[in-house]
C-alpha cells in the first residue's frame, strides 16, 4: 500500500509498505478521509514529542473496513466507519478513576498512519472508540471526530450554561469547533478572538456572537465593553501560546473558568497574579486529550447533525500533495485539509 512516512521535519516520503496484518479483534480500516490538524503541521515544522521520527504519520480519518480479525463481531467489509486513534487501557490506576484520557497507554498504543491507504485499528481502539459511519455523513466530516472529541471533552470539564458570555481565543479548527459546540448547547454569547480576517468572518458565519480582530482591536478592552465591565463567564484558550495563557486570567471574571486548552512546549513557564486567582476566585481546567465517553458524545453530534464541519475543511490534496497542504497551514491559509489516499 501507499503510505506517508515523516522521516525529519519538512521530509515526507511516499512509499510502498506492505498492507498491515490484523491479530484477534483488530480492524484494517481503508482510509477514503484523512484531515490535516495543528499537531501534524507541529510535528511537520519542528517535530512533536508524540510523533516518533521517522514514522507514519495522521491520525484523523475515517474510511470503510476492509478486514477484520478473528472475534470482531460488530463490523464487517464493506461497512463505513469513524474511529479515532486511541483508547485507554480500561485497567490502570487511571482508567479506574474515570480518567481514561491519562491512561499511560494512552499514548503508547495510539494508531499513526492515517495518509496511507489502509489502517489498523488495534482491538481495545475498535472496542471503545469506532463507530458505525452514517451514509449521509461524509468521510471527511466523520474524520473530524477526533479533534472535536478533545473539544468536547474539553467542555465537559466546565460549568456552562445558556446565559453565560464565552470568549473562545484562537479561530483555528479547534477555536471553530469550540464554536459550533458552545451553539449546539445553546450558548448564545460567544464571543470569538483571531487574528486573521477570513477566519474571523467564518466564526461570524458559524454564528459568533462577537469576534475581536486581535490585531487592530484592544483584547482587554472589547471583552470589558462586550460583558459591561464584568469579565467573560469562561474563558477558552486555544493558541497554545504562553503569553495568551498569561492574558485569559484577565479576561475572565470574577468566579470565572479559564479552560488552558492549546498545548505549549515543555518545560516552559508561565506567571500568574496569584490574588487575581484566590481573591476573584478563578477556576483552571486544562483538559488534555479525551476519553471513550466524548467520543461518543462526539460521535453522536456528527452523526445527528448537530454540528456541521463542513466548512472547515478547505480542500484537499492527494497522498503525495500532502507537503502542499501543510505549505498553505504554515503560510495561514485555510483552516483543515483533507488527503485522499
Ligand atoms: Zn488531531
Ligand atoms: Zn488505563
Amino acid at each position: 500500500m501507499q503510505s506517508i512516512l515523516l522521516h525529519a521535519p519538512g521530509e515526507l516520503q511516499l512509499t510502498g509498505m506492505p498492507t498491515p496484518t490484523l491479530d484477534k479483534g483488530d480492524v484494517l480500516v481503508k482510509v477514503k478521509a484523512a484531515l490535516t490538524c495543528g499537531t501534524d503541521l507541529k510535528a511537520f515544522l519542528r517535530g512533536h514529542p508524540q510523533i516518533p521520527m521517522p514514522g507514519p504519520f495522521g491520525h484523523e480519518f475515517a474510511g470503510v473496513v476492509a478486514a477484520i480479525g478473528e472475534g470482531v463481531y460488530q463490523f464487517k467489509p464493506g461497512d463505513p466507519v469513524m474511529c479515532v486513534h486511541s483508547a485507554p487501557c480500561g485497567e490502570c490506576y487511571w482508567c479506574l478513576k474515570d480518567q481514561g484520557n491519562l491512561c499511560p497507554s494512552v499514548m503508547e498504543t495510539k494508531v499513526l498512519g492515517a495518509y496511507a491507504e489502509y489502517v489498523r485499528v488495534p482491538a481495545h481502539i475498535v472496542r471503545q472508540n469506532m463507530f458505525p459511519k452514517p451514509d449521509y455523513l461524509s468521510y471527511q466530516e466523520a474524520a473530524l471526530l477526533e479533534p472535536l472529541a478533545c473539544v468536547v471533552y474539553g467542555l465537559n470539564q466546565v460549568p456552562v450554561s445558556p446565559g453565560d458570555a464565552v470568549l473562545v481565543i484562537g479561530t483555528g479548527a479547534i477555536g471553530l469547533l469550540f464554536l459550533l459546540l458552545l451553539k449546539a448547547r445553546r450558548i448564545s454569547r460567544v464571543i470569538m478572538a483571531g487574528r486573521r480576517s477570513f477566519r474571523l468572518n467564518m466564526a461570524r458565519h458559524m454564528g459568533a456572537w462577537q469576534v475581536i480582530d486581535v490585531v487592530e482591536e484592544d483584547l482587554a478592552k472589547q471583552v470589558h465593553l462586550l460583558t459591561r465591565g464584568v469579565g467573560a463567564d469562561v474563558v477558552i484558550e486555544c493558541t497554545g501560546k504562553l503569553e495568551v495563557w498569561e492574558q485569559s486570567f484577565h479576561l475572565c471574571r470574577r468566579g470565572g473558568h479559564v479552560v488552558l486548552f492549546g498545548g505549549t512546549p515543555k518545560g516552559t513557564v508561565i506567571g500568574l497574579d496569584t490574588s487575581r486567582l484566590h481573591y476573584d476566585q478563578i477556576t483552571i481546567h486544562s483538559p488534555f486529550h479525551f476519553n471513550p465517553v466524548s467520543v461518543r458524545q462526539a460521535w453522536h453530534l456528527l452523526a445527528n447533525r448537530k454540528i456541521r464541519g463542513r466548512e472547515l475543511i478547505t480542500g484537499q490534496f492527494s497522498l503525495a500533495e500532502l507537503g502542499k497542504a501543510f505549505s498553505l497551514l504554515q503560510a495561514g491559509e485555510g483552516i483543515k485539509y483533507a488527503i485522499i489516499p
